[in-house]
């Protein structure tokens, strides 16, 4: 590791003088590792960030990016390090900025059904407050808890509720962001309607760190659902996946909250990694977990069913198994949620998350699977996704393991462009797929994008190099 320079040095002894020491570690103090930096001694430039700061309140995360501001020193956010595109790994001599010290929760309005927290909040513990209420957060994702609000804001998170909730911009009615130059602007706004000017907080969710950081959040909550019914059902082919979501969208009406489907690959994986035997047995080309959260005790679970019969009547579902309490549900939510380790029986594989309009995911998943065929020579594809959300996962891997993610990354991505998808659903750009955004942005959106940037953040320390490179080509 260098040591800082002479003008990195004034800044850290400013920095820990208004901050305090307790608040900043240097680089050689702090541990990096745990920050996301991976060291590589291998490389020629030293990419060590040069400090971590752990602010404690908006105040303290103003002082910061005021003098960052001022000294040009670049600042990657972090919350709970969970982002799957590398957006919070921190930038050579510069400076890690931790939520982690910002953990309060302020209030409960019930009244408003609101929740005011700090950035620093760990997902998980949002959600139990809410249920401590009598009321429900219904952000939910693998990560829970360990991810911060203020990750799920500024990746504009999704989960596994998206079809009924919406993703995490549905549920920030107000929130706090300290621009590039330390300038507070809050709007702990509780209002559902709220048409006073742009409605400016939506510049800054799904902005990964690069527009301004999210200090404090006015988060939306609903009603706590009475009941939950969830099943697994085999299914022979995609037309019937989609008559089957299309019935169930008009029998369960807003109570339907998950749609996830399994492609027979990925079940056979998943059910080796769930503990216990395989709620329905292999084969089925397609499964689907459906879930319905609702209110009304007497009649939820007589609706549900009579859907299923409906279907397995008419031999659109093959079979079907209906979680009959809690511990089942989480049984079958167990074989979805296995995504997270799939490693374990599939070996490493490149991971993707892409949107392709629901119509169409069928196609596409058979199209991309050839593809990379033909460019590796062999290989695998794994293929799961939040299908009512337009939402797919692939797990990818070439007859030789990940030793071609690059190339498997360009497969993939051109088959995404090509069938007029989004190369990110739900985890955002960072800089895992930054190169590849104009395959799903025109010229004149990413041209809007640095306008925005340059805007917010004319010196270019908000994150530098995420979503967008850290200079444009045209500026250079
Ligand atoms: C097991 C697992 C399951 C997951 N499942 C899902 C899923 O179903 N759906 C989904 O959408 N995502 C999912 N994710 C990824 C998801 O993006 C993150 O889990 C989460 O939203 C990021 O929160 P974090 O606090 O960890 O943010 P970090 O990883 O720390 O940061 C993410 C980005 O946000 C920025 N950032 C963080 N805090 C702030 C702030 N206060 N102000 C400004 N910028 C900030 C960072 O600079 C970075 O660009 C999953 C991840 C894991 C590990």
């Amino acid at each position: 590791m260098n040591a800082p320079t002479s003008a990195q040095t004034i800044f850290l002894d400013q920095l820990m003088g208004e901050l305090g020491p307790v608040s900043v570690l240097a680089a050689a103090d702090a541990d990096l590792v745990r920050h996301g930096h991976v060291p590589d001694p291998t490389q020629a430039v030293d990419r060590t960030p040069l400090a971590v700061a752990y602010p404690r309140s908006t105040a303290d995360v103003s002082t910061i990016l005021r003098l960052c501001h001022q000294h040009h020193i670049a600042v990657t956010p972090q919350g709970g390090l969970t982002g799957m595109v590398g957006g919070a790994i921190p930038g050579a001599g510069g400076l890690i900025l931790s939520l982690e010290r910002m953990r309060e929760i302020e209030e409960v309005d019930v009244a408003a059904a609101t929740m005011t927290v700090q950035a620093g909040v760990p997902l998980q513990a949002v959600q139990e407050r809410a249920e401590a209420c009598d009321l429900f957060f219904p952000l939910d994702l693998g990560a829970r808890g360990s991810c911060m609000i203020g990750g799920n804001i500024a990746t504009n998170a999704g989960g596994n509720r998206v079809l009924r909730y919406g993703m995490m911009r549905e549920l920030v009615l107000g929130l706090e962001v300290v621009l590039a130059d330390g300038t507070i602007v809050t709007s702990l706004n509780k209002m559902l309607k709220n048409n006073a000017g742009y409605d400016w907080k939506h510049l800054f969710i799904g902005s990964e760190g690069t527009l301004g950081i999210t200090t404090r959040a006015v988060l939306r909550l609903y009603p706590k659902p009475r009941t939950t019914n969830v099943a697994l059902c085999g299914l022979a082919t995609f037309d019937d996946v989609l008559a089957f979501l299309k019935e169930a969208r008009s029998m369960l009406g807003g109570d339907l909250s998950a749609f996830e489907v399994m492609w027979k690959e990925f079940y056979e994986v998943a059910v080796q990694i769930a503990d216990g035997p395989p709620p329905l047995e292999a084969g089925y080309p397609f499964y689907v977990l459906i879930e319905a959260l609702g209110s009304d005790e007497q009649d939820d679970g007589a609706r549900f069913e009579r859907l299923l019969e409906r279907f397995i009547t008419s031999k659109v579902v093959k079979d079907a198994v209906v979680a009959q309490s809690a511990r089942e549900v989480e049984g079958l939510w167990a074989i979805r949620d296995s995504s997270g380790e799939l490693d374990r029986v599939f070996g490493e594989a490149v991971n993707f998350d892409v949107s392709i309009p629901t119509g169409n995911i069928a196609a596409f998943a058979d199209d991309c699977r050839s593809r990379l065929r033909e460019a590796l020579g062999g290989g695998e594809a794994l293929v799961f996704g939040h299908i009512a959300d337009s939402n797919l996962h692939l797990s990818c891997k070439g007859p030789d393991g990940i030793a071609r993610s690059g190339l498997i990354d360009a497969t993939v991505y051109a088959a995404v462009r090509d069938w007029g998808g989004s190369i990110s659903a739900e985890h955002g750009i960072g800089v895992g797929k930054r190169d590849y955004l104009p395959y799903s942005r025109t010229p004149s959106e990413i041209d809007l994008m640095w306008k925005i940037k340059h805007s917010l953040d004319p010196t270019g320390i908000l994150n530098p190099g995420k979503v967008l490179p850290a200079q444009r080509s045209s500026d250079s």
